[in-house]
């Protein structure tokens, strides 16, 4: 009888293949079965779920640490996972993990991730899906307590899957793992800020200086769990319906 195979694991991210994150979750990944990296050649935070149309897609061979077989994509995160089910890999995976991000994804920031949303792509195409993101943006912050969360969560899925149409979003504190607790999506917004300056030819250009605001009072919200140093993880869906509306909305007539 031949051995069962190793599950394939695609390991994508936004902040690029270049970055910290992406090594320190294909470790992990590693540790479960084979690792292809698929992830954008270049930092594509903050990109959301767009996909490139207009423009054609690239991808090259990419090697990490000597050790990790990769392809660079010279497009989105969800780009990079639509390719990697499409063209680029002989098998399909039996997980797609995205991250680590270099930065919090909780609250409304998982709506702007390209960090989530390479997960998401992976959960729309059928294969069960983990974002990861550290709270901390500091490319050589101490990712080892979100190893470890990660860790837990990846066997986890790995044994029980995931529900279709549903993604798991898991954020860490950077330094050791104090635990994981399940948590809501807290309700949150930016209060966007543009600071307007003058370029060298006199015209205006501006830039985002946005402030997090928590409007959550339930502290079972994720920003709240990961203030209090734990990591959190949220199952989220691409149905946007708002399905307790539904009902009561089909009974006006328009
Ligand atoms: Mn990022």
């Amino acid at each position: 009888m031949s051995k069962p195979r190793k599950p394939l694991i695609l390991v994508c991210n936004d902040d690029g293949i270049f970055s910290q994150g992406i090594k320190a979750l294909a470790e992990v990944a590693d540790e479960f079965g084979d690792v292809a990296i698929i992830a954008p050649d270049r930092q594509q935070s903050a990109v959301g779920h767009a996909i490139t149309v207009s423009t054609p897609l690239r991808a090259r061979p990419f090697r990490i640490d000597g050790r990790f077989d990769g392809q660079a994509v010279s497009g989105t995160p969800a780009d990079s996972v639509k390719l990697a089910h499409n063209q680029l890999l002989d098998r399909k995976p039996d997980l797609v993990v995205s991250g680590i991000n270099h930065g919090s994804n909780a609250g409304i920031n998982i709506l702007y991730s390209g960090t989530v949303s390479a997960a998401t792509e992976g959960t729309i195409l059928g294969y069960p899906s983990i974002a990861v993101s550290c709270t901390d943006f500091d490319e050589e912050a101490d990712l080892t307590g979100c190893q470890d969360a990660a860790r837990k969560v990846i066997g986890y899925v790995l044994n029980h899957g995931l529900p279709r149409g549903v993604t798991l979003n898991l954020n860490a504190p950077s330094g050791p793992l104090k635990g994981i607790k399940w948590a809501r999506q807290a309700n949150s917004r930016y209060v966007e800020e543009f600071e307007g300056r003058v370029d060298p030819h006199n015209r205006n250009y501006y830039w985002m200086t946005g402030k997090f605001q928590l409007l959550d009072e339930d502290e079972k919200n994720d920003i709240s769990i990961l203030e209090k140093g734990y990591a959190s993880l949220t199952p989220i869906q691409y149905d946007l319906t708002a399905y307790s509306l539904l009902n009561d909305l089909r009974e006006i007539e328009l």
